[in-house]
């Protein structure tokens, strides 16, 4: 066994970021990573039509920190990339999040100002002080028959749960407009790296103090690596402590099954993104990747998304009961030293990208009390 001084499980963003910055001031950093490759769930290829395709779906990077923003351009050049989702509801094909072209084709309203838009939202709308579920969520906010329409079978869909059983946070991930803006999100930087995800990851983790062991489960080599700093896990926080507080009651995960397909036509679809929030098909959404960066090929690949109960975990079920359990979990991790929980996983948290790469970054800091903004340039 080699002298290793960070040991780092997983190698998506919280473990690549803290693998570079911990090889930046000179330490020896191992990561295991159970998959064979890099780049976690941002993990992008060329794929046999000449386009680069996301394995585990769309990655929109959208941020309004500053430091993360300077951080990830040390790693790529990024283009500008404002993404745009639209939902195919009622045979129409309309916005989302819900702007006055959402209602004005929906409903054949002529909203055509910002007030006509409030006072459409305040007739529909159930106003409910503080929202305790998804469902009271969107109530507050559209309204009853826009919840039917967009969101309440693109939850089952996506959750296996109404959004009633849902954290109000899930739900409140998606804004109304009172405008014509119809980006899916508003931060002031969105854009994607050149060239893709996988190479910013090679970038990030190009020290040569930087060793990846690729397609090796932590949990069956663990007793060869002791002796380190510290180790940060960035798995499932259950899988650490090998599922024991959820032997009753098993913390829940969504996982999606993604079926691809080449059409041959130059497009399939309008947009990079087509939602199906209604009960008459049970993917979620179809993704079409050519349109991220405009790429060229004379075929298109399309890729379903089915969300699943069975599979590798990508989203935590954010609710009062996955909570209390996750709670369990985190009374252990609490007190262990020198073992740090890290990113969606390990923290049991729904939260973007840009979150997860200030959380690795502000963990750094706070465990080496390093100066903020004092990164390479
Ligand atoms: N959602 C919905 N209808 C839509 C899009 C989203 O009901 O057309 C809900 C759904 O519950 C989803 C949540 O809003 O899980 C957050 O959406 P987001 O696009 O942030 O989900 P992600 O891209 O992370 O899967």
């Amino acid at each position: 066994m080699k002298n290793i001084d960070i040991l780092i499980i997983g190698a998506g963003i919280s473990g690549a970021v803290l693998a570079e910055r911990y090889a930046s001031i000179g330490k020896r950093v191992l990561i295991i990573e159970k998959r064979n490759h890099i780049a976690g769930n941002c993990y992008d290829y060329i794929d046999e039509n000449g386009i680069l395709v996301s394995k585990y779906g769309a990655h929109l990077f959208h941020t309004n920190e500053e430091s993360v923003w300077k951080y990830v351009n040390q790693f790529s050049n990024w283009y500008p990339w404002e993404h745009k989702v639209v939902a195919r509801v009622d045979d129409k094909t309309v916005p989302i999040p819900v702007n006055i072209t959402t209602v004005n084709r929906l409903f054949d309203t002529n909203i055509n100002s910002e007030e006509e838009m409030k006072n459409w939202l305040e007739e529909n709308r159930i106003a409910i002080e503080s929202p305790s579920n998804g469902e009271e969520a969107v109530l507050n906010r559209v309204g009853p028959v826009l919840y039917e329409k967009m969101f309440k079978h693109y939850t089952k869909k996506q959750w296996d749960k109404y959004p009633a059983e849902l954290d109000a946070s899930v739900l409140n991930r998606i804004p109304v407009r009172y405008n014509y803006d119809d980006r899916y999100f508003s931060d002031t930087y969105q854009a994607l790296p050149e060239g893709g995800y996988t190479k910013l990851f090679e970038n990030i983790l190009k020290n040569p103090n930087i060793e990846i062991l690729l397609e090796t489960d932590y949990f069956d080599v663990k007793d060869q690596y002791k002796g380190y700093e510290k180790l940060f896990y960035t798995g499932p926080v259950d899988r650490f402590f090998d599922f024991k507080h959820s032997l009753t009651e098993k913390l829940e995960y969504r996982s999606i099954n993604f079926v691809s397909e080449t059409v041959e036509a130059e497009y399939f679809q309008e947009n990079s993104v087509v939602n199906y929030p209604g009960t008459e098909v049970d993917f979620t959404r179809i993704i079409e990747y050519k349109h991220f960066g405009n790429q060229k090929s004379d075929k298109t690949t399309v890729v379903c998304e089915f969300t699943v109960d069975d599979g590798e975990p990508y989203y935590p079920v954010p609710n009062p009961r996955n909570e209390e359990i996750y709670a369990r979990y985190k009374t252990e991790a609490d007190q262990l030293v020198d073992v740090h929980f890290v990113g969606r996983l390990a923290n049991y948290k729904y939260f973007n990208m840009d979150q997860a790469f200030k959380n690795a970054l502000d963990l750094f800091e706070t465990l080496e009390n390093k100066d903020k903004t004092n990164y390479k340039t």
